[in-house]
C-alpha cells in the first residue's frame, strides 16, 4: 500500500516537474522569439525609412551640385541668378519637402531665394552650413544640424554646398531647407506604440528628426547614448536593448548607418508594450497549467484515497478471513475430538482407520488395531459415582495414549468406556508389545478398584492385526480386534488376545 501511494506520489511528481519545466521552457522560448520578431521588425524598418531618407538627401544634393555648376559656369551675376530662380521653380514642385533654395554671396547676403518665406536679403553668415563652406574648401554636400527659420520658425534641415569663383576662392553657398514635417508625417504612419521612437541622426550623434516630435530634442546631440557610445562603435546595423536615461524607458533599439551619407537611422519599441502579446500569453500558458496541475493533484489525491480505503477493505478482510480461519480449524478439531477425554473421537477413528487400511493395502504393511475396554466399569460407576467414573476414564485415556507414542498411533474413544488404538506399520508382536506395555502401566497406576476382583483399574484388550493383501475393509479389523476383545473377557479380564 505504502509502495502504490509511493508510486502514485512519485508519478505525480514527475508529471508537475515535467509540465512546469515545459511551460517555463516554452514561455521563455516564446518571450525570446517575440523580442527576436520585433528586432527583425525593427531592423526591416530602419532599412526602409533608411532609403527614404536617403532618396531624398540624395536628390536634393543632385539638385545642389547642378545649381553650382550653373553659377561656376555662368556666374551669379543678376541676369544669371534670374534665370537660377526660373530653373529651380519648375523643380520645386517635384520635390514635396523641399522648402526652398537660397543662394548666398560670400558674405552670407541672400542674392536669390525661391521661397516667399526666405527673404533674398536675409542674411546668414551666422549660419552653421555658411560658416562650415567659408572656411572648409571641400566640395561635397553639408548636412546642417535642424535650424529653427528665422522667417515662419519651422524646423528645417539645411542641405548646402559651395560655389567657387574663377580663381578658386570662395564665392558663396547654395543651400536647400528641408521641412522636417515631411519625414515626421511619414513617421508618423508606422505604429511604434506609445513608448516606440523613430530618430534620423547625423553620425556625429546630431539629432536631425525624432518622432514624436519633441521640441527640445532638436539639433540635440546624443554622441553620449549607449547607442553611438557603445554600439556604433564597430557596427553601422545592429540591435540593442537599454533603459533610456531620459525617461527611464527601457527600449528595443534598432539601428543603421548609410553606406553612403553620414546619417543612422534608428527605430526604438518599448520593451513592455513590444511584450504585451507574449506577456498574455504566457499568463494563460500560467493559468492552464496551474489548472492542469491542480487537476493532476486533485486526481492522484483521489487515487491515493481510493488506494488506501482499498488497502484498508483489504487488511478488514484478510482478517476476518483469518478469524474465520482458526475459527474453522477449532471447530474441525472440535468435531474431531471427544470431549471428556480429549481423544480423537469416534468420526476421527472412522476416517483415519479408512485411510490406514488403504494406505497398509497399497504399501503392502502390517496394520493394527486394539481394542481397550476397562473391566468392570459398571460397578466402578456403582462405586464411585458417574463423576469419579468420567475422571477414571480421563486417566485411562491419558495412560493408553503415552503408551502408544509413535506420531502416526492414534488412540481414539470408540464409544462408553472402550478405547481403540490405530497402530499404523505394526506388525501383531509389535501390537502385543504394546498391548503388555498398557497393563503393566495399569497395574503399576493401580487405581482403585475395589468392586474388581484385581483390585484396580485394569482393562481386557482385543489385537487385530493384518498385512497387505489380507487386509479386507477396515471394518473386518474391527470385528477381529472385537472379537478377540470378548475372548480377553471371557478369559478373565486383565489381559490381551491376538485376533484372528
Ligand atoms: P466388563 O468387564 O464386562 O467390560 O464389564 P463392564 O461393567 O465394564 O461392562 P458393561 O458394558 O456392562 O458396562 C459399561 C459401563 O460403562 C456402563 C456405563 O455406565 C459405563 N460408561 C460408559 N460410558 C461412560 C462414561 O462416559 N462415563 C462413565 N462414568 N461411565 C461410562
Ligand atoms: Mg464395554
Ligand atoms: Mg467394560
Amino acid at each position: 500500500m505504502k509502495r502504490d501511494t509511493h508510486l502514485v506520489l512519485l508519478l505525480l511528481l514527475v508529471i508537475g516537474f515535467s509540465l512546469a519545466s515545459l511551460t517555463v521552457w516554452k514561455v521563455w522560448a516564446s518571450r525570446e522569439q517575440s523580442l527576436e520578431d520585433v528586432n527583425v521588425h525593427a531592423l526591416n524598418l530602419t532599412q526602409a525609412l533608411s532609403t527614404y531618407s536617403e532618396g531624398i538627401v540624395r536628390q536634393s544634393s543632385l539638385l545642389l551640385l547642378g545649381l553650382v555648376e550653373r553659377l561656376e559656369t555662368e556666374g551669379s551675376g543678376p541676369a544669371h541668378i534670374q534665370r537660377l530662380q526660373t530653373l529651380v521653380k519648375h523643380q520645386e514642385p517635384l520635390m514635396p519637402q523641399l522648402r526652398g533654395i537660397t543662394v548666398y554671396d560670400n558674405q552670407g547676403r541672400g542674392l536669390m531665394s525661391s521661397s516667399r518665406l526666405i527673404p533674398a536679403s536675409a542674411n546668414s553668415s551666422d549660419r552653421a552650413y555658411f560658416i562650415h563652406h567659408r572656411d572648409d574648401p571641400s566640395r561635397e554636400t553639408f548636412i546642417g544640424p535642424p535650424i529653427q527659420s528665422h522667417s515662419n520658425q519651422e524646423w528645417v534641415i539645411t542641405l548646402s554646398r559651395r560655389f567657387n569663383d574663377a580663381q578658386g576662392g570662395f564665392a558663396g553657398v547654395v543651400s536647400l531647407t528641408l521641412g522636417i514635417e515631411t519625414f515626421l508625417q511619414l513617421f508618423g504612419k508606422i505604429d511604434v506604440g506609445q513608448d516606440g521612437a523613430i530618430g534620423l541622426s547625423y553620425t556625429d550623434g546630431t539629432l536631425l528628426v525624432r518622432y514624436p516630435f519633441r521640441e527640445q530634442d532638436m539639433g540635440h546631440n546624443f554622441s553620449k547614448s549607449p547607442i553611438y557610445a557603445k554600439y556604433l562603435v564597430d557596427r553601422s546595423v545592429g540591435t540593442a536593448s537599454f533603459t533610456s536615461s531620459l525617461d527611464g524607458v527601457e527600449r528595443l533599439y534598432a539601428f543603421r548607418k548609410s553606406d553612403r551619407l553620414p546619417l543612422i537611422t534608428t527605430v526604438a519599441l518599448g520593451k513592455r508594450e513590444s511584450l504585451a502579446a507574449w506577456r498574455t500569453e504566457a499568463l494563460l500558458s500560467a493559468v492552464v497549467v496551474t489548472g492542469l496541475l491542480s487537476l493532476t493533484g486533485l486526481i492522484g489525491r483521489l487515487l491515493i484515497l481510493d488506494i488506501r480505503r482499498r488497502t484498508e477493505v483489504e487488511g478488514q478482510l484478510r482478517q476476518t478471513q483469518q478469524q474465520l480461519l482458526s475459527s474453522n480449524q477449532q471447530l474441525e478439531s472440535l468435531a474431531m475430538k471427544d470431549a471428556l477425554t480429549g481423544l480423537a473421537n469416534r468420526r476421527c477413528f472412522d476416517e483415519r482407520l479408512a485411510v490406514e487400511t488403504r494406505r497398509a493395502k497399497r504399501q503392502s504393511t502390517s496394520l493394527t488395531l486394539l481394542m481397550v475396554d476397562i473391566d468392570y466399569f459398571k460397578l466402578f460407576n456403582d462405586s464411585f459415582g458417574h463423576l469419579a467414573g468420567d475422571a477414571c476414564l480421563q486417566k485411562v485415556g491419558n495412560i493408553l495414549e503415552s503408551c502408544a507414542r509413535r506420531p502416526s498411533d492414534l488412540v481414539a474413544r470408540y464409544g462408553g468406556e472402550e478405547i481403540a488404538i490405530i497402530m499404523p506399520d505394526t506388525d501383531s508382536s509389535g501390537a502385543v508389545v504394546v498391548a503388555r506395555l498398557i497393563l503393566d502401566r495399569l497395574r503399576k497406576e493401580n487405581i482403585p478398584h475395589t468392586a474388581s476382583s484385581f483390585g484396580y483399574v485394569s482393562v481386557s484388550i482385543g489385537i487385530a492385526t493384518a498385512t497387505g493383501p489380507e487386509l479386507g475393509n477396515s471394518q473386518s479389523l474391527i470385528e477381529v480386534a472385537d472379537k478377540a476383545l470378548y475372548k480377553a473377557k471371557a478369559l478373565g479380564r486383565n489381559q490381551c488376545v491376538r485376533g484372528a
